[in-house]
């Protein structure tokens, strides 16, 4: 098992590289795992797996009922969401099936519904239905007042987009995949045996290359030659409720969708708080994850028309992600043969979905440019922590505390981390190296006093691991 963040990387020649360890770039790590007879990185510019976009979603698993029909994201999201679900069931990734309320608001809405109805069932999602006012909101009691009716979407799912990545990356290095961490590309040329990446890490050789650099994915198409799309970040900032919230809302409920997107929607997470957001803002900077004040303010106007008590709610916290939108309307996912390279770019809105479709077609792409995938061995299945709510956290495993106290000793106690999960997530195949990287595998410091009680402890336990 290979992780590194410093030093020199090797001197071996990759058979494939992998640009990027977001969801993306993890997930075709991993499907190229199961060919033991590839050598295989994934470098990533920053210090841990999942940093970029992958870590400030929405979190749902997506059926694809709104995909373009046809379009390569609606067949890739389809097949992802069902990969996805098999693999967290199997993995302890947590998810919840929760469904989701499409709710119109005025007549125009209304009367979209049956056409996206239409389009549901093209996408091969036909389990939905349209409920009168009435039905609506007896399934979402304290929906504000004036909708008129939804469409019902029941396989609509939420999930843990942190283990997510996690999962897959653990799996790939266990399964010997060389994880390259603090490694940034800067640039890259033809060599004899393949590619030559120049790194701020030095020289990395490979035969093969898989670009998935999510917003920076044009920038290295374009190192390659090629002038096929341009990333402009569409940031979408939200706001965390506090798990007191939680019970305000039973679906995910979302808008009509525009041109401009999916819209705001408020969502429960697996993590027992609520989301509301996303804004949709075309920028420029691709490093501009911060919130402002109007961006908070418009989420809550939205938000107080679709479930007023929430506004009445503590926040948690606020974030903000960059989706990799482009001129196009699909993802750009396109195999260069003659040079071994494969892009995988404008993965935008549905990314988190789809990842395991889009490795396993990229993985198809790469034998199109004349890798031999060799035989197929199914890596050794992980097991990852459980942070949903709806599944027994350790703290409440009576058998658990009893083999080992420290699952029953809490440090963090607001998101009820014990010393045990936390002692794990810092001995594990893919240990964080900050107190971030803890909490995204823990949630210690994620709750209500978003570690003004635990922080002290947890940089303790945190520090003393590094030691
Ligand atoms: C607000 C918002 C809500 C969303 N909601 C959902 C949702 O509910 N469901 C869903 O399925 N999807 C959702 N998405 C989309 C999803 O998050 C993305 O599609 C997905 O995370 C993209 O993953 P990625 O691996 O392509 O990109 P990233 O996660 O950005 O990973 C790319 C990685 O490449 C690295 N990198 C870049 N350049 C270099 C370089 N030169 N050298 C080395 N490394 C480099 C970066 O550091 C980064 O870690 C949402 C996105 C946003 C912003």
């Amino acid at each position: 098992m290979t992780v590194t963040a410093e030093g020199a990387l090797p001197e071996r020649v990759y058979d494939v590289t992998v640009v990027g360890a977001g969801v993306v770039g993890c997930a075709v790590a991993r499907e190229l795992a199961r060919r033991p007879g590839l050598r295989l990185a994934v470098v990533e510019a920053q210090d841990d797996v999942g940093q970029g976009t992958s870590k400030a979603n929405t979190a749902i698993l997506h059926t694809g009922f709104d995909a373009t029909p046809d379009s390569l994201e609606a067949r890739l999201v389809r097949e992802g969401s069902r990969r996805l679900a098999a693999y967290a069931a199997e993995s302890g990734i947590p998810v919840e099936r929760v469904g989701a309320l499409l709710v119109a608001w005025d007549e125009d809405q209304l009367a979209a519904l049956p056409r996206l109805a239409e389009k549901s069932e093209r996408n091969d999602c036909p389990d939905i239905r349209l409920l009168g006012a009435d039905e609506l909101y007896a399934r979402e009691p304290h929906l504000g007042p004036g909708a008129l009716g939804a469409l019902h979407v029941p396989g609509e799912s939420i999930i843990c987009p942190w283990t997510t990545t996690l999962a897959y990356a653990t799996q790939a290095v266990r399964a010997g995949v060389d994880l390259h961490l603090n490694t940034r590309v800067h640039g890259v040329s033809r060599s004899a045996d393949g590619h030559r990446l120049t790194t701020s890490r030095g020289t990395l050789h490979t035969r093969h290359l898989v670009n998935a650099a999510g917003l920076h994915a044009d920038t290295l198409d374009r190192a390659l030659g090629h002038d096929d799309f341009t990333v402009t970040p569409r940031r979408g900032q939200l706001i965390v409720h506090d798990k007191l919230a939680r019970s305000l809302v039973r679906h995910i409920l979302l808008p009509v969708p525009t041109a401009l997107g999916k819209g705001v929607l408020i969502a429960p997470t697996v993590h027992g708080n609520v989301l509301l957001g996303p804004t949709a803002e075309d920028l420029h900077d691709k490093r501009a994850t911060g919130s402002t004040a109007e961006g908070i303010a418009l989420l809550r106007e939205k938000g107080g028309r679709i479930l007023p008590a929430l506004l009445d709610e503590e926040v948690t916290a606020v974030y903000a992600g960059l989706r990799a939108a482009t001129e196009h309307e699909d993802y750009r996912i396109t195999a260069h043969p003659e040079q071994a390279y494969v892009t995988v770019g404008g993965i935008r809105s549905t990314g988190l979905t789809a990842s395991m479709a889009i490795a396993a077609h990229v993985a198809a792409l790469l034998a199109d440019t004349g890798l031999d995938l060799g035989p197929t061995r199914e890596p050794d299945p992980v097991s990852m922590p459980n942070l949903g709510e709806a599944f027994p956290r350790p703290c409440r495993r009576l058998e658990l505390i009893a083999a080992d106290p420290e699952y029953g000793t809490l440090v963090c106690h607001c998101e009820r981390v014990s010393r045990g999960e936390i002692r794990d997530a810092l001995a594990s195949t893919i240990p964080p190296r900050t107190l971030d990287g803890l909490r995204r595998r823990t949630r210690a410091r994620a709750g209500r006093c978003q570690g003004f009680y635990c922080g002290a402890a947890v940089r303790q336990l945190f520090e003393e691991a590094r030691t």
